[in-house]
């Protein structure tokens, strides 16, 4: 097994290896990608918000969140965006184009199964092809 432990020479005889680090060749693809979506943000530059300002995607109570909506129906990156919000479990706002207690139904789903999904459609994990 290859490490990115400082503390392994890569024999496997320091007897720590269960707790290093997974080198990142070793992490599926759809695992690291989720990573990247959480840590790294970079579909945050794509966002069709990106120059509104959150007053939209945090209405008062009780009231609509239509602006927020438009917005999220034209991005680019509504699944990624709802993606961020389930996982790091986002309580406030509009986010991928969900209300918080939509995104409570999405991430209770997620939790049983594994996949969150955006009506009926899963957008994580991606599957080799979609
Ligand atoms: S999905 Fe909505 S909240 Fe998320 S980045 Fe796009 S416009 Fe902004």
């Amino acid at each position: 097994m290859t490490t990115d432990c400082p503390d392994c020479d890569g024999s496997g005889t320091t007897g720590h290896e269960s707790d290093c680090p997974a080198p990142e060749e070793d992490i599926p693809g759809s695992v690291a990608s989720l990573l990247q979506t959480i840590e790294q943000p970079l579909w945050m530059e794509h966002a069709a918000c990106r120059t509104a300002g959150p007053l939209p995607f945090y209405p008062e109570p009780l009231h609509r969140a239509d602006l927020a909506r438009e917005y999220c129906d034209s991005c680019p990156v509504v699944d990624d965006c709802l993606i961020h919000a389930v996982v790091v479990n986002e309580t406030h706002g509009v986010w991928g184009g969900c209300s918080p207690r939509e995104r409570r139904r999405v991430r209770k789903a997620w939790v049983l199964t594994g996949e969150i999904k955006r009506e009926n459609k899963t957008i994580w994990p991606v599957r080799a092809g979609e």
